[in-house]
């Protein structure tokens, strides 16, 4: 498998070429936006890490270029929390799945598994459980057809508990990979609580089956049916 990682700081990009290179994927790596139009258009790929910001043209412009060239490889876009917010439209374009920066290595690796499986041609990426869908590039969420709407801290968590259902979410994991918050002295217990129960008024109000659970003493779990 063959993997391009577009990104232009050379501490990230040494950190992905070992760690792919160590689950034995092949990596190319570009550090300019130009030098990736150019590999993607003369060799192939089989998934395109693609870092936003990018010295000259930046990645959105190179993903943009490369699906009007009809060029499919499928793209994992990497980028600041601000920065995708303010251009969740323009991913639009073709991105397959995103990743917010700082990431963990083991679910960058999920990600481009899934991205490598997926393959070709792919259809814009959702999550769903029962009639719940999550689409992730127009970050739509419907439950039985009927739009939800959702801050950005509430779509990031029910995108965690998504993607992770079936599982029990402790309130320290959800600190740490939603909130991002690895240095507080004091937990966010109550803070994670509160989205939690606004979540569910969302998603699980007037609704026969619930989705959000919660497991006394340990945490959450989405899950169809009782877990
Ligand atoms: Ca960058």
């Amino acid at each position: 498998m063959r993997i391009l990682v577009v990104e232009d700081e050379l501490k990230v990009a040494n950190a992905l070429r070992e760690g792919l290179e160590g689950e034995r994927y092949d990596v190319v790596v570009e550090r300019t936006g130009e030098g990736a139009f150019f590999r993607v258009t003369t060799e192939p790929f089989d998934a395109i890490l693609l870092d936003l910001t990018l010295p000259g043209r930046d990645g959105l412009e190179i993903l943009k270029a490369m699906r009007e060239r009809g060029i499919k490889t499928p793209v994992l876009v990497l980028t600041a929390r601000d920065t995708l917010q303010d251009r969740v439209r323009g991913l639009d374009t073709g991105a397959d799945d995103y990743l917010i920066k700082p990431f963990a290595f083991a679910e960058l690796l999920a990600r481009v598994r899934a991205l490598v499986r997926r393959g070709r041609g792919a259809e814009s990426p959702r999550l769903a459980a029962a009639d719940l869908e999550m689409n992730l590039i127009t970050r739509k969420v419907t439950r039985g057809g009927r739009a939800i709407d959702l801050t950005v801290r509430e779509f990031e968590l029910l995108e965690y508990l998504l993607r992770h259902q079936g599982q029990v979410v402790s309130r320290e994991t959800l600190a740490r990979d939603v909130w991002k918050e690895t240095a507080r002295t004091t937990p966010l217990d109550n803070v994670i609580d509160v989205h939690i129960a606004r979540l569910r008024r969302k998603v699980d109000a007037e609704q026969s089956a619930r989705l959000i659970h919660t497991v006394r003493g340990v945490g959450f779990m989405l899950h169809e049916g009782e877990p």
